[in-house]
C-alpha cells in the first residue's frame, strides 16, 4: 500500500453483541416515513409510494451512552429505529434474497435537527445538515441474525425520562426490511458494511440537555442515552 500524505482516517467500527470482533461501517442509508402513523404526524400521506432514502455519514454512528446536543439547532428530535447491518451487498437484489445479505440488527436513534430539516423542506434543499451531523446515530451492539433470525414483529419503543414517547411495532413498517434492501439496491450498489436505518414510528419529539432517553426493540436490544 502507498503511504498517505496525511494520517488515513480510522475505520468506523461498531460493537457486536457478545463478540470481540467489531462490525466495520461503509455507508449509512436511512429510510424516510416508513411507518404510517409517523408519516401522518409529519403531515404526509401514508399511502404506499416507493420508499425514499437519505444518508448519514459512517462516522455519525457510534456505541455509547451519551448524545451530545449538537450545535446550530434548538429543536433536536429522537427517532428510534431498527438498524440493519449488511454482511453482503449487490445491485438489483431480489426481495426473496434480501434478508440473506443481513449480518445482524441493532436499535438506533436517527437524531434530527428538526428546525433545520423543516427549513430545508420549505426551501427544497438537501437534508444533510439536519440528519448527518456529529453523533447523530447512536446504536446498540449489533446482534447477529444467526442468533435472533430476522425480526418481523416486535415492539419499537422510546422513553424520555421514564415516560413513553414512541410506541410501535416492526409489523407496522410500510416497507419491510427485505423490500427496503431490494429497493435501495436498485439505486445503489450495496456492499458489506452498509448500515440501513429503517424509519421510525409516531411520537417523535424534542430532547433537551439532561434528558435520559431509553429505547428498544423487543427481540433485538436496548439503548440508553444521556443528552449532554
Ligand atoms: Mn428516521
Amino acid at each position: 500500500m502507498r503511504a498517505t500524505v496525511i494520517p488515513a482516517p480510522q475505520p468506523v467500527l461498531l460493537d457486536v453483541d457478545g463478540m470481540m470482533e467489531q462490525f466495520p461501517v461503509r455507508r449509512v442509508y436511512c429510510v424516510g416515513r416508513n411507518y404510517a402513523d409517523h408519516a401522518i404526524e409529519m403531515g404526509h400521506d401514508p399511502s404506499r409510494e416507493p420508499p425514499f432514502f437519505f444518508q448519514k455519514n459512517a462516522d455519525n454512528l457510534y456505541n455509547g451512552d451519551t448524545f451530545p446536543y449538537p450545535s446550530a439547532s434548538s429543536n433536536v428530535h429522537y427517532e428510534v429505529e431498527l438498524v440493519m447491518a449488511l454482511a453482503e451487498g449487490g445491485a438489483g437484489i431480489a426481495v426473496e434474497d434480501a434478508l440473506s445479505k443481513v449480518y445482524g440488527y441493532a436499535v438506533g436513534v436517527d437524531f434530527t435537527r428538526r428546525d433545520l430539516q423543516d427549513k430545508a423542506k420549505k426551501m427544497s434543499r438537501p437534508w444533510e445538515a439536519a440528519k448527518a451531523f456529529e453523533k447523530s446515530g447512536p446504536v446498540s451492539a449489533i446482534v447477529p441474525a444467526a442468533r435472533i433470525g430476522h425480526p418481523k414483529t416486535g415492539a419499537v419503543w422510546l422513553d424520555v425520562n421514564g415516560t413513553r414517547r414512541q410506541s410501535g411495532d416492526l409489523n407496522q413498517m410500510i416497507w419491510s426490511p427485505a423490500e427496503i434492501i431490494a429497493e435501495l439496491s436498485s439505486y445503489f450498489t450495496l456492499a458489506p458494511g452498509d448500515v440501513i436505518m429503517t424509519g421510525t414510528p409516531a411520537g417523535v419529539g424534542a430532547v433537551v440537555k439532561g434528558d435520559q432517553v431509553t429505547c428498544g426493540i423487543d427481540g433485538v436490544g436496548q439503548l440508553s442515552l444521556t443528552v449532554a
